[in-house]
């Protein structure tokens, strides 16, 4: 049977959080994703870049796509990372030298709050369907701690369970998280469609 939503990622901490975060409304990896010229991400917010990937892949299928934009900003940083999350160390950035330029951009640094957010957009056949954002506050530690989730999620505190992302479960993240929060609205639009 052909999935409801084809997803736009291959990246396995989303795709996680996806099967998660919309269990029960059947999704599948694009057909092809890999073979296919990944978009340039060059808008100004995460909502240019989740529209205009989603509105992107829509060319590849008749079905749904559903495609993520996100990433960390802090606030002593002017909002830094932000839409250049997974690219902040520049060509060739890994999570690892991500985390390392961040801590080394905080070092001396009194603020150090930061928030993530993930912004989803569907579309079809060229027609943007739907487009939700989540958010999470929280602080980044002075070193890594845990070994869940991804990116920049060793480095980031929640407050209120008192543990880094990645020292979350996967379902302990996910209700909490931006990703999460966004995935909970997208689901709701999805099951009045
Ligand atoms: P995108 O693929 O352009 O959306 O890049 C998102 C980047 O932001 C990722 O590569 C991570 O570095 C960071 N990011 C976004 N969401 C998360 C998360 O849930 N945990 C950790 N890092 C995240």
């Amino acid at each position: 049977m052909t999935p409801r939503i084809y997803v736009c990622t291959t990246n396995p901490g989303k795709l996680a959080d996806f099967a998660l975060g919309l269990a029960g409304i059947s999704l599948a990896p694009l057909p092809g994703l890999r073979q296919i010229q990944p978009p340039e991400e060059n808008g100004e917010t995460f909502e240019e870049n989740a529209a205009s990937k989603a509105l992107y892949y829509s060319r590849y299928s008749e079905q749904s796509v559903l495609a993520d934009d996100s990433g960390i900003v802090v606030k002593s940083l002017d909002g830094a990372p932000g839409v250049y999350s997974a690219r902040y160390s520049g060509e060739g950035a890994t999570d690892g030298s991500n985390n390392a330029l961040l801590l080394t951009n905080l070092a001396g640094r009194e603020d150090r709050s930061a928030g993530y957010v993930c912004v989803l957009s569907v579309a079809q056949s060229g027609r943007l369907l739907h487009t939700v954002e989540g958010s999470v506050g929280g602080w980044i530690v002075d070193s890594p701690r845990g070994t869940g989730g991804f990116g920049y999620d060793p480095l980031f505190f929640f407050a209120p369970l008192n543990r880094t992302f990645a020292e979350l479960t996967p379902e302990e993240r996910l209700s909490v998280s931006h990703r999460g929060n966004a995935l909970r609205q997208l689901a709701r639009l999805l099951k009045n469609e």
